[in-house]
Parts: structure tokens; C-alpha cells; sequence
């Protein structure tokens, strides 16, 4: 009968549950041991934008899900646009859909890929059992990438996108826009989001860093207005995108359990960012279990994590500022240093040049509020 508990167990060496941009990344880098990574959505499902700075090497790698390259791209507000041009890192945009598939149809035979949930979690030591599809598995290690739960009141990233087709052909379709703050700045710190994959199709993001969620006509609003500054009429609609991103430290679901990506804390709270991050935590990761080390690295340094959370209070506490403090974050850095710095990668000099760029007193009444 289908759903029912055998009284079989499935033993294997390590299981995955979750095979999101973490999970399925490990797996795909395992050969040696039996693993079983546990996803219950197809990659379909979870289609979204995913992007980052990459390298050549970076951007050679991820060629095959990769929607639009752009090597420059501006911020704006009402009086300047900065524009980054870069030599050595192209701000890229990938189809997660692509990139889990990409990584599903490379997983090695001793792997296995179950399309179901996890279920009756027990973590024993490094490992423990769960049931999947009527299946119990028992496992030596356990990685946990089930998104950790983000706090009700927290600080978040929340958006909502549209990929479109345009009736006439863009004028700039070379420059990514990552930040025009020109739009309402009533409920939080808000901007448009555009990247545009070719000269007729865009991908149009409202996007707000505030505490509460808006409904969703709202951010809709704020893309048609921009739409229209621009002259850009829409011919088709694509597809449609939300998300939140929580910008505070969140609970794990199981605290007893390893965890990889998200859920261990890979995403930047300053910025969303987390792709980067964790590819290379997977990398480390995968290093050590070569060697017979299972314990996961963390995917990013207290310190930056200290950072961001100053960041994020000056935020919170004088949200006047916001535009300002992303600008002359932009404005401070070379392109190459903004790419670091977003990256979570910002060398000691990138450090001097945001922090000489800031105004000092909101940051110096953060630093001791903690
Ligand atoms: C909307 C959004 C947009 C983002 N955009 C970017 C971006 O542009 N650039 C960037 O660098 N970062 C971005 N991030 C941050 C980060 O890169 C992503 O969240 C990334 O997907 C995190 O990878 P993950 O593997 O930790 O989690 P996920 O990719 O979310 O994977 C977790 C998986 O666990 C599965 N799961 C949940 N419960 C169970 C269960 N009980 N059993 C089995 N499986 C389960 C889920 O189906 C999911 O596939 C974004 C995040 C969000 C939420």
C-alpha cells in the first residue's frame, strides 16, 4: 500500500534532507559514500532567480543555468547613479531550476535522489533515522537544509518580481539596475530591482527591507510605475516571483542535527546574498569527508556576521539613512571591491573605504548598544 511504513530499513552512510541549493550541491559532489538526499519538490517547482558576482572560472561553471551576464551595473537615487564596470567579476543570474536539475542528473550511483518529505526526524549522534515515502532510513551523518524559521517582527528582504516581455526593445539592455531608489521609501527601504536578460525581456523586482510584509498590489504598483518612468510597456508576462529573506539570525528546526546552507546561517543578513557562500561551504564540506571530517564549516565569519548585524541596527534605528548608506557603500568601492564586499569577501582595504564612507555617530551608538 503506498504510504505505509516497511519494516525494511534503508541503511546508508549519509543522508541529505533537503536538496535546495545546498543539499543538492553536496550531493552531487559525494562519490565515495551512500548517500540519500531527500527533496520533495522537482526543480520545476522551485524555479527562481538566483544571482551573484562570479569570476570567469565561476561563470564558465555555471554556464549552463545561467540567464543573463551583465558586467556593468548601477545604483540609483534622486541624485546620482553610480555605475560599476567590471573587469574581473560579471554580476550573473541564474534558473535555480536549472542549476538543481543540472546537479540531479550528475549525481553518482552511490547517490540517490528520493522525491519525498522527511519525516520522524530522530537525530542519534551524527546521524539518526527518519522515514520518507513509507521508506525508513537510518544514516551514519545527517545534513539538514530544511530553511530555518524566520522571527514574525525581524528585520526581512521581501519582493515581488515579474519577468516580462517588452513591446519595443530596452535602451540599456548592458546594465544590470541592482538598486533605483526611486520609489515610495514611505514603509521601509524600498527599490527597484531590473535585470534585463536580452533587449526584450526583464526581470522586474519592488523590493523592500522593512519588518512587515506588504500586500501584494503593492509592490505591483511600484513595478508598473517604474515600468512607465522607463516607457517600457509590457507585451507578455513571463512568469512571477516572491520571496522573504530573513535579515536576522533564525531557529534552526533542529538544533541537534548538522546543518548546511541556510539553515547553518550561509545567507548574509546585510544583503540576501548566500549562493556564493555556500558553494564554498559545500566545497569545504565535501573536502573534509574526503579526509573522514564530517563536521560542516561555517559558512561565514563572526565577525562579518557582527558587521552585518551593526549594519542592519543602523537600519532598523535611522531608516532616513538607508539610501544614503547603500549609495556611499557603492560610491566608496571600486567595482571589483563591491562585488567582494556584497560577496561577503571584502578585503581589510574595502573595510577602510566603506567604513570611511559612513557616517559615523548612528554606526559608533550600534557598536555600543551591543
Ligand atoms: C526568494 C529568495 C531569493 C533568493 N535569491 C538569492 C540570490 O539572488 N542570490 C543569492 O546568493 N542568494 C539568494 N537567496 C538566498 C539563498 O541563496 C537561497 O535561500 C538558497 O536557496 C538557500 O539554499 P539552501 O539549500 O540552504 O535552502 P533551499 O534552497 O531553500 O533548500 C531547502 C530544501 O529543503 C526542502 N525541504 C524542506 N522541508 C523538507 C523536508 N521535511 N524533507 C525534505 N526536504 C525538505 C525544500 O523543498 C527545499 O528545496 C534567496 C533566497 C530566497 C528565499
Amino acid at each position: 500500500m503506498e504510504n505505509s511504513l516497511t519494516d525494511e530499513i534503508v541503511e546508508t552512510d549519509i543522508a541529505i534532507i533537503g536538496g535546495g541549493s545546498a543539499g543538492i550541491t553536496l550531493a552531487s559532489k559525494l562519490s565515495e559514500h551512500s548517500a540519500v538526499v531527500i527533496e520533495p519538490k522537482t526543480p520545476a517547482e522551485r524555479d527562481a532567480c538566483w544571482a551573484l558576482w562570479a569570476t570567469s572560472d565561476q561563470q564558465a561553471k555555471l554556464q549552463p543555468a545561467t540567464k543573463g551576464r551583465w558586467s556593468q551595473w548601477r545604483l540609483v537615487d534622486y541624485e546620482q547613479e553610480i555605475i560599476h564596470n567590471s573587469h574581473e567579476y560579471d554580476y550573473i543570474s541564474l534558473s535555480s531550476a536549472d542549476y538543481l536539475s543540472a546537479c540531479e542528473e550528475t549525481l553518482s550511483a552511490n547517490v540517490k535522489l528520493v522525491r519525498a518529505t522527511a519525516e520522524s526526524i530522530k537525530p542519534k549522534g551524527y546521524g539518526g533515522s527518519f522515514s520518507a515515502q513509507g521508506q525508513n532510513y537510518q544514516a551514519n551523518y545527517i545534513y539538514d537544509s530544511r530553511p530555518p524559521k524566520a522571527a514574525k517582527e525581524g528585520l526581512k528582504q521581501h519582493f515581488f518580481g515579474l519577468e516580462i516581455r517588452t513591446k519595443s526593445p530596452l535602451t540599456a539592455p548592458d546594465i544590470a539596475t541592482l538598486m533605483d531608489f526611486r520609489v515610495d521609501q514611505s514603509r521601509g527601504l524600498h527599490f527597484i530591482y531590473a535585470l534585463p536578460y536580452s533587449d526584450r525581456e526583464i526581470l522586474i523586482e519592488s523590493t523592500m527591507i522593512s519588518k512587515s510584509l506588504e500586500p501584494e498590489d503593492w509592490y505591483r504598483q511600484a513595478i508598473d510605475q517604474w515600468l512607465d518612468q522607463h516607457g517600457i510597456e509590457i507585451e507578455t508576462i513571463v512568469r512571477q516571483e516572491s520571496g522573504i529573506i530573513a535579515m536576522h539570525s533564525s531557529l534552526p528546526i533542529d538544533s541537534n542535527l548538522a546543518r548546511i546552507g541556510a539553515a547553518s546561517g550561509a545567507v548574509r543578513q546585510s544583503s540576501g546574498y548566500a549562493f556564493t557562500n555556500i558553494q564554498s561551504q559545500i566545497s569545504q564540506l565535501v573536502a573534509g569527508i574526503e579526509k573522514g571530517e564530517f563536521e560542516v564549516p561555517k559558512p561565514l565569519s563572526s565577525l562579518l556576521n557582527y558587521m552585518d548585524k551593526i549594519f542592519n541596527g543602523v537600519l532598523v534605528a535611522q531608516p532616513h539613512l538607508a539610501v544614503t548608506l547603500m549609495m556611499q557603500t557603492a560610491k566608496s568601492l571600486t567595482p571589483e571591491g563591491f562585488a567582494r564586499f556584497m560577496l561577503g569577501q571584502a578585503t581589510l582595504f574595502d573595510w577602510i573605504r566603506v567604513i570611511l564612507a559612513m557616517p559615523k555617530i548612528p554606526f559608533l551608538r550600534q557598536v555600543f548598544k551591543r
